[in-house]
């Protein structure tokens, strides 16, 4: 097999790269290749996949759905997926309208536009937006300039708008010295907010492409406590941890916080079809009703509330919601295999949230370029465990639906993996 003619392949330098493996099939946490080889998909395929791959009752819906309604203009129309999708999520997340996009970037730039002309209309002067060191919240330009500065945005530098930056004080198990970090981070923000702030967005709990990057609750409580105090709005970005990651449904609740703006994508389809929701209070939304039409969010896209896309989001909460405990538990399952696995010489910083289990790889820098993870994505790829190392950072973040022996599985072929690379 060779690179394919006609194809351009998302972050993949071509000149460094294997070619991608041609997949044929994919069923519950297993992937087919074409040759007949299987894999275990250990990071839920880019964090997507919720349940499983090809989620019978999540296929049926879709299914159903495409033979009665598959599209129609959302502005001048409505329909009941989208109705009952934004009332179920309203229930859950404490915000009480839902505005759809097509993923997660465009799902936080509704967010950021929402917040900004919000103030805006109230004609206001706030104009500052804060968010935090290391965070990612998207590849198009609003999320890019929100997201910390690295490799990937710098050839677009100086077409990002400035925010201010407070630090991350993520932790690990065995950290004794995040309350100090904490506290730190927490003055900086004080700081900041002296600035009028329009709005302060954060990926509560866990940063996930810098590095699966955990705070404490009692963290995100304390900032959320001091982004209110300042009038400023809170914009969860809760695209990868919402839906059951985190081992509550959202990390929010989890956390204790209460935003006042979600943005959704990833698990909301079950990780079926491209979609993105972002949620606001009632009070945002009562903002932008005005006689004045220049108080409109002028804001659309193409596919707004695709039904097919509303009926897999629909079938997946049902999921979700009938089976707690598979969300709830997980951490359970994975705890006391990454405590066997922290013991390994080469593991640094373990940590574990809900579905997604981490550490550092103790060898050479701390960086996304650093090349052991793709020495241990190789390895496991041999053993038929795909995994997708950020830098010196693996992570497994599996489907709900694992069994223990794939989960197993995944620990002891990441570990032979580690041990490749110990000296002899
Ligand atoms: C993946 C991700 C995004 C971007 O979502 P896309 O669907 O890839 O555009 C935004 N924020 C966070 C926290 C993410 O993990």
């Amino acid at each position: 097999m060779t690179w394919h003619p006609h194809l351009w392949h998302p972050t993949t330098q071509v000149a460094s790269s294997p070619e991608p493996l041609q997949v044929r099939s994919a069923r519950g946490s297993e992937l087919e290749l074409s040759d007949g080889r299987r894999l275990i998909d250990a990071i839920s395929s880019w964090w997507v996949t919720l349940h499983g791959h090809a989620e019978p009752a999540i296929a049926a819906a879709i299914a159903r759905q495409a033979q009665q309604l598959e599209q129609v203009i959302f502005a001048n129309f409505s329909h009941e997926p989208a109705e009952q999708l934004a009332t179920r999520i309203s229930a859950l997340t404490g915000l009480e309208r839902l505005f759809f996009s097509d993923n997660g970037s465009t799902a936080v730039e509704v967010a950021l536009k929402i917040a900004w002309q919000w103030w805006r209309n109230q004609g206001s002067e706030r104009r500052q937006v804060i968010a935090f060191e290391g965070a990612y919240h998207g590849d198009t330009f609003g999320a890019m300039a929100l997201g910390e500065r690295s490799l990937f945005t710098d050839p677009y530098e100086p077409l990002l708008f400035a925010v201010a930056r407070v630090a991350w004080p993520h932790s690990h198990w065995g950290d004794d010295a995040v309350e100090q970090r904490e506290q730190v981070a927490l003055r900086q923000l004080e700081q900041a907010l002296e600035t009028p702030t329009a709005a302060v967005i954060l990926e509560p709990l866990i940063q996930g492409a810098s590095g699966m990057r955990v705070v404490r609750p009692a963290f995100l409580r304390a900032v959320a406590e001091r982004v209110q105090a300042a009038g400023a709005l809170l914009i969860a970005d809760e695209v990868f941890t919402g839906f059951g990651r985190t081992g509550d449904l959202f990390a929010c609740r989890r956390a204790g916080i209460q935003p006042d703006l979600m943005a959704l994508s990833k698990g909301l389809t079950g990780g079926f079809l491209p979609m993105g929701a972002t949620m606001a209070s009632e009070r945002l939304y009562q903002g932008f009703i005005s006689e004045r039409p220049e108080a409109t969010f002028f804001h659309g896209h193409s596919f707004t509330a695709n039904p097919l896309g509303c009926a897999a989001a629909l079938a997946s909460l049902d999921l979700l919601q009938a089976n707690p405990e598979r969300f709830q538990q997980f951490e359970v399952r994975h705890t006391p295999l990454l405590e066997v696995l922290s013991r390994h010489p080469l593991v640094r910083r373990p940590r574990c949230v809900g579905t997604m289990a981490a550490w550092d790889v103790d060898a050479g820098e701390a960086s996304y370029l650093n090349p052991v993870g793709k020495q241990i994505q190789r390895h496991c790829l041999q053993q038929g465990v795909y995994l997708r190392p950020l830098g010196n950072v693996v992570y497994l973040l599996p489907p709900l639906g694992i069994n223990e022996d794939q989960l197993d599985r995944c620990y002891s072929v990441v570990k032979q993996a580690m041990d490749t690379l110990m000296p002899v």
